[in-house]
């Protein structure tokens, strides 16, 4: 599975934890392809002697920001991970690709068995993710803007939600849940959508996201945080993964679909 809004906002909590005011003294690149920007030389050179401000979240993203105003955005696909290493901890982790020292003796890999993750260095500015969707735990993803947001979409609201340029963040677990939560199959064409139906989504996706974070997202697959700790919201799951089992609000199997390509878990007796 990808880390989605929830696990990603825990491992960018965990490492804001662990790197916050330290500095990079080190940078080791040794699968260069990990880097999509600037070139692996440039990359190393560029962020030894950087401070480390804070780390949040964009969309899918974990985002160091930089006392440079620079910033590194690492997305972690599939098997990518940011490991903290104690100082003196001479193991290294396995499959890291990328590893730097910092100012206190600690190390921070970026390890990824299936090297699908990237990692980009940005420049004071740089507006990479202008074409990103709004975010949904944001001010500006209200529940009238969510109701708009659906006119004249043909689209199925399953793949709709999908989409990183509409709402950042979501991905398939987070999706099939929400629209469990609101009672909304998932193939309908999102125009088609109710007004009413359009709210309680609204509402479920921020309810999903939020429990999720406060049990430091789901780990159905191979997910830790940044302590290498699994989350627990995989004990909360209404619909994902869960093909068979009774539907925990009317009793009915739970069906597998795919929609957009994508395998979708939903209830056929309570989500019309
Ligand atoms: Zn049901």
């Amino acid at each position: 599975m990808v880390p989605e809004l929830p696990e990603v906002e825990t491992i960018a909590r965990g490492l804001a934890h662990a790197v916050a005011g330290k500095t990079i003294a080190t940078v080791t690149v040794t699968l260069p392809r990990v880097v999509v920007a600037p070139p692996g030389e440039t990359f190393a050179t560029a962020l030894v002697g950087e401070t480390v401000v804070s780390v949040g979240r964009r969309g899918k993203y974990v985002v160091f920001a930089l006392a440079s105003g620079r910033r590194l955005a690492v997305h972690l696909r599939m098997t990518g991970r940011l490991v903290v290493q104690a100082p003196g901890y001479v193991e290294p982790y396995p499959h890291t690709h990328v590893v730097m020292g910092l100012s206190d003796g600690s190390r921070l890999s970026f390890a990824d068995a299936r090297t699908f993750g990237r990692m980009r260095l940005l420049a004071a500015g740089d507006p990479w993710d202008a074409d990103g969707g709004v975010e949904p735990l944001s001010e500006g993803f209200t529940s009238d803007a969510f109701v708009s947001m659906l006119d004249g979409r043909r689209t199925p609201i399953k793949t709709f939600l999908l989409d990183q340029t509409r709402i950042a963040g979501i991905g398939n677990i987070y999706a099939c849940e929400a629209l469990w939560e609101a009672g909304i199959r998932p193939s309908r064409p999102a125009h088609k959508i109710s007004k009413p139906a359009r709210r309680r989504l609204h509402g479920a996706i921020r309810n999903v996201l939020h429990r999720s974070i406060e049990a430091r997202g789901t780990s159905v697959d191979d997910y830790v945080d940044a302590e290498g700790l699994k989350g627990g919201f995989q004990n909360q799951l209404a619909v994902y993964g869960r093909l068979g089992e009774p539907c925990p609000r009317c009793g009915k199997p739970i069906v597998r679909t795919v929609i957009g390509q994508r395998g979708t878990w939903w209830c056929r007796g309570c989500q019309q």
